[in-house]
């Protein structure tokens, strides 16, 4: 096990071809709500700053919502480059080289800390229950996780609930939970809680307690496709 401290975070991230990225402060510290910046550049509704709490859209995980500077942010994406860039509501009037201060909605993304966790908890037993299952794809925001797997075969609600019944188990434990950036690519990062381990660089609470009741709903993923919906029983 290694140190989860991402101090290489401090230091600017290099792309391939050496160009900066924007500093990720989710990773540094996922429950920071607010920070300073400074405006690196604006293209329409689209604003890049140098460093952010927002997280974008990536890994099946929802983009933040936020204000900067008390104008409503309503997305947050990877550019081409692997900058993020935060979609304001309007035109904004700040300018490029302003400093701001970034706020997300700490409501929403706390939600989705636990989700994102919960869910990786729920594919865990879902495989330990129903064997591997190859993953198609997975949408999460603060009101759940859909994952959508292979599958001939309707899953089976009694094995589903078994799968409910062991995840709960498991979240009740109060482990906890860690993420750290991996030793030879730092770009990429681990999920790591008791003993299940996931490549993961979304943003997490530290520990299960902090996830509460869970319930898990099947639901029709297409043709040969199954879906399973993680929700938090508190929302
Ligand atoms: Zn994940």
């Amino acid at each position: 096990m290694k140190a989860c401290i991402p101090t290489y975070i401090r230091d600017t991230i290099k792309t391939k071809k050496g160009e900066n990225m924007t500093k990720r402060i989710y990773w540094e510290n996922p429950y920071q709500t607010t920070f300073l910046a400074k405006i690196e550049k604006i293209e329409g509704k689209n604003v890049w700053l140098d460093q952010t709490c927002f997280y974008p859209e990536s890994g099946g995980q929802a983009g933040d919502t936020g204000t900067i500077n008390e104008q409503k942010v309503i997305d947050t994406k990877f550019d081409q480059d692997k900058n993020i860039f935060h979609i304001m509501e309007n035109e904004t009037t700040l300018k490029t080289g302003d400093s701001i201060e970034g706020s997300i909605d700490w409501e929403r993304r706390y939600k989705i800390m636990k989700i994102h966790s919960a869910s990786h908890i729920m594919e865990h037993f879902l495989f330990k229950i129903f064997g591997q299952l190859k993953l198609t794809g997975s949408h999460l925001n603060e009101k759940h996780d859909s994952s959508t797997y292979e599958s001939a075969d309707r899953l089976d609600q009694e094995k589903l609930s078994m799968v409910e019944k062991e995840v709960s188990n498991f979240i009740s434990q109060n482990l906890p939970i860690e993420t750290y950036p991996d030793e030879e690519k730092p770009n990429y990062r681990w999920w790591k809680c008791g003993d299940i381990l996931m490549p993961c660089g979304g943003t997490h609470p530290r520990n299960t307690s902090e996830i509460g009741l869970i319930k898990l709903k099947r639901d029709n993923g297409g043709q040969g496709k199954e879906k399973v919906v993680t929700s938090l029983r508190s929302i």
